[in-house]
């Protein structure tokens, strides 16, 4: 650990290295903290007022805090998760949801959108303010009757529904709209190449959740699911595996359209290494993934590094630094990775002027990593600090 300033009103942080969310520097470039946020940056590793106190992290790399654009606070990562649902009260799940917020901040990740919760109990957890990252919080799914993540509450089966429940999602608070184009694969009913809604539907959404001043963001696996999503003119989309029913299988025109779009695509490949094995179909559909996403990076999309966290074994919450390290994998250098899930991140979940870069006016979101990220990535796996909003976290 760093003996930080907690608690100082003015302090600066200075290292070896800064990733700024773009660009590294070396040069001992120095971070100056008031009041929760970035006042300034300093690059020129010059000297400090005597009036500020300076933490020097030395031989590390202080980089933004990371924002995980899709997650599940109320899920948990078992292959129980519809009977835990069941079984859970809301009361007993925000408990849940309180440890989840905390794990997810010592893991280095500052900002979190969940992408799907039950009883808008993530819009909860964010009023409440408690100890975990800053939560966006896009409420139940709008999905089918029987659909994927039915569980969660989100039913509209026409477009007077849809309109009807988004609207309610508004009204509690919502910070955006999520929508299930097509079926997953944890809920059966739809399979995930099957769309759930027509592009009328999914249009309908998109104007709905726009009336509101909301973004809205898609589920899409297939690639009819995929192409109506982005011909209804969803904000970001999430997945696009392009799954067939028995594997996966890239349409490249679609892929150009994506990229010409430069609508951010959440992926959410990644896997904790401990978890279980997977099965031979799903080792072979896993690098099929690898190569259609390698070569959606060749072609430009927009592509966000995301968890889509406690949806199974492989997924525990605090899964994003796992992500990012495997990010690599598809070709991204490292800073690219990172890049992909903080200002990338943070701009596909529009909080670009506040989270994910180390700028003057942004929250004073900052991880302090070991060594020098361009080299290795495994220090995000056991980060030296955390600070949120200028403290560090407890
Ligand atoms: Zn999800």
């Amino acid at each position: 650990m760093i003996p930080l300033a907690s608690g100082k009103q003015k302090w600066a942080l200075r290292s070896s290295r800064l990733f700024d969310g773009s660009r590294l520097h070396t040069g001992s470039p120095t971070v100056l903290v008031v009041g929760g946020r970035i006042a300034a940056v300093d690059l020129t590793g010059g000297h400090i007022s005597a009036d500020v106190e300076l933490v020097d992290a030395g031989d590390c790399t202080v980089l933004p805090g990371l924002v995980d654009a899709h997650n599940h606070l109320s899920f948990e990562p078992t292959t129980e998760l519809i009977e835990y649902m069941r079984h859970t009260d809301d009361a007993a799940m925000l408990d849940r949801m309180r440890l989840r917020a905390r794990q997810l901040l010592h893991a280095g990740v500052t900002t979190v959108r969940d992408l799907g919760d039950r009883g808008y109990l993530a819009v909860r957890l964010a009023r409440e303010g408690g100890p975990g990252p800053t939560i966006l919080a896009a409420g139940p799914p709008l999905t089918r009757t029987n659909g994927h993540c039915w569980f969660l509450g989100g039913l509209a089966d026409t477009s007077d529904e849809i309109v009807e429940l988004i609207a309610r999602h508004a009204g509690q608070g919502v910070d955006l709209i999520k929508i299930m184009a097509t079926g997953g694969l944890i809920t059966p009913g739809w399979g995930p190449a099957e769309s759930q809604y027509t592009l009328d539907d999914l249009t309908t959404a998109v104007r709905a959740a726009h009336d509101h001043g909301l973004p809205i963001t898609a589920h899409a696996h297939g690639r009819q699911g995929i192409s109506d999503a982005l011909a209804a003119g969803m904000d970001g989309l999430e997945h696009v595996s392009f799954f067939t029913d028995t594997g996966s299988e890239a349409d490249w025109d679609l892929v150009r359209a994506l990229a010409d779009a430069q609508i951010p695509v959440g992926v959410t490949d990644g896997f904790h290494p401990d978890g279980p094995p997977f099965p031979a179909a799903a080792r072979q559909r896993l690098e099929q993934r690898r190569q259609i996403l390698s070569r959606m990076r060749a072609e430009g999309v927009r592509m966000i590094c995301s968890s889509d966290a406690g949806i199974s074994p492989r997924r525990p919450h605090d899964l994003l630094p796992h992500s990012i390290i495997q990010f690599t994998d598809l070709g991204f250098t490292n800073l690219e990775a990172v890049a992909a899930a903080t200002s990338l991140a943070a701009d596909s979940c529009r909080l670009g002027g506040r989270k994910g870069r180390v700028a003057p006016g942004h929250d004073a979101d900052l991880l302090i990593v070991p060594g020098d990220i361009r080299d290795s990535l495994t220090g995000l796996l056991a980060p030296r600090a955390v600070i949120h909003n200028g403290e560090e976290a407890a």
